[in-house]
């Protein structure tokens, strides 16, 4: 087995403190990362305080990791020793239902095993990121390309296909009007997405602070959602609205700005249901849709097209003896616009 040591709560209510482990050793399809970077979502937040209920502990948190290869199994083409890998979300799904076959694993009939907070099909416990090795089958494993910053490039394996699948699936692009609601991990990335695909976009956000930076990130305009009359304003605007909102909102404000047949995905996670108004539906023929992550061949593309478009998130770096600030300024909708920890503090 593989010696391992990473940050873990150990209940709803505690701290992440040091917690030793052994994860398996490779197989024939298995990949061995050393971990570097690992950005911090708030999933892991949402997680490791239980607010989806179900957790299990004692839980590592993390599935935006990027770091180097320290040993492949004899059946590995796609890495060698020392290159640099990537892993997100996802590390087991059944590989043979329709979805898995469409490239669609998060969906995975089965069930897709998520990087933490899950159990292998073996019943094994999986653990993430906050830690200082992985180790995962190729299939989940992603190339990044050295002319990126690799912390800067961490987000990407959650926040930054979080809001790629989506955009991508409801055809985003020019001639399109998009509105992005919340400018926080997900956010900041579905805005520079938006914006590099070539559509004109809009950011929703409850922080008239973050307004200059959302220009910045893309936005052709900023809209304060606390402003009635600024919301009422763009009424029937637009094609697609991705709502990335971490706490209870409401929808039918969302719903309220699409046009004939647009579309409101959800792809935040708030812990309570978002009730939402009939009205709010048929009036111009609405769609309510939601998204999750995306497949391990789009992830590929969209890391790719992010080395070639020159896109990474916007970080601040934090490190293992900082988790509870990241986490209570994350909660603040304080960051810009996602924590990254520096792994290499814990070698
Ligand atoms: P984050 O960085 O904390 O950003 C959330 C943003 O939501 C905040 O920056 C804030 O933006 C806005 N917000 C927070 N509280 C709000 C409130 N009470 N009312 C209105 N807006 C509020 O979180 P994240 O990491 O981007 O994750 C966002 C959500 O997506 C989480 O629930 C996470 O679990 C979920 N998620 C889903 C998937 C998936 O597969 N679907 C994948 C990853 C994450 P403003 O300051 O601009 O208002
Ligand atoms: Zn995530």
């Amino acid at each position: 087995m593989i010696q391992s040591k990473g940050y873990a709560a150990q209940d709803k209510t505690a701290p992440l403190t040091p917690f030793h482990f052994e994860r398996r050793d490779p197989g024939p399809k298995d990949v061995v990362v050393d971990i570097e970077f690992c950005g911090i979502c708030h999933s892991d937040l949402h997680q490791v305080r239980d607010e989806w209920g179900g957790s299990m502990y004692p839980m590592v948190p993390g599935h935006e990791i990027v770091g180097k290869v320290a040993a492949v199994g004899s059946d590995v083409t796609k890495f060698k020793v020392g290159d640099a890998a990537a892993v997100g979300v996802t590390v087991e799904t059944c590989m043979v239902c329709e979805n898995c076959k469409a490239g669609a694993e998060p969906y995975c009939l089965k069930g897709m095993v998520g990087t933490y907070n899950a159990k292998t099909y073996e019943g094994e416990p999986t653990y993430g990121g906050y830690s200082n090795n992985i180790v995962a089958p190729e299939h989940y494993v992603h190339t990044i390309s050295s002319k990126l910053d690799a912390a800067a490039v961490a987000p990407l394996l959650c926040a930054g296909i979080t809001t790629w699948s989506p955009l991508r699936h409801w055809g985003v692009g020019p001639g399109k009007r998009v509105g992005i609601v919340g400018l926080g991990g997900l956010g900041h990335m579905g805005l520079k997405f938006a914006h590099a695909l070539g559509a004109e976009t809009a950011l929703f956000t409850t922080s008239a602070g973050k307004a200059e930076d959302a220009r910045r990130l893309g936005a052709d305009e900023v809209v304060i959602s606390k402003d009635a009359d600024a919301m009422m304003k763009h009424k029937g605007r637009f094609d697609f609205v991705l709502d990335c909102v971490s706490a209870p909102h409401d929808l039918n404000e969302y719903l309220n700005l699409l046009r004939l047949d647009g579309v409101l995905c959800q792809v935040g996670l708030p812990e309570e249901p978002l009730p939402v108004s009939a009205f709010s539906l048929i009036t111009n023929r609405h769609s309510l849709s939601g998204s999750m992550i995306g497949g391990m061949q789009e992830t590929q593309e969209m890391l790719d097209y992010c080395a070639e478009k020159n896109i990474v998130a916007d970080i601040e770096m934090t490190s293992v003896n900082d988790l509870e600030s990241a986490y209570e300024r994350m909660l603040k909708g304080d960051v810009k616009y996602r924590f990254v920890i520096d792994l290499k503090t814990l070698a």
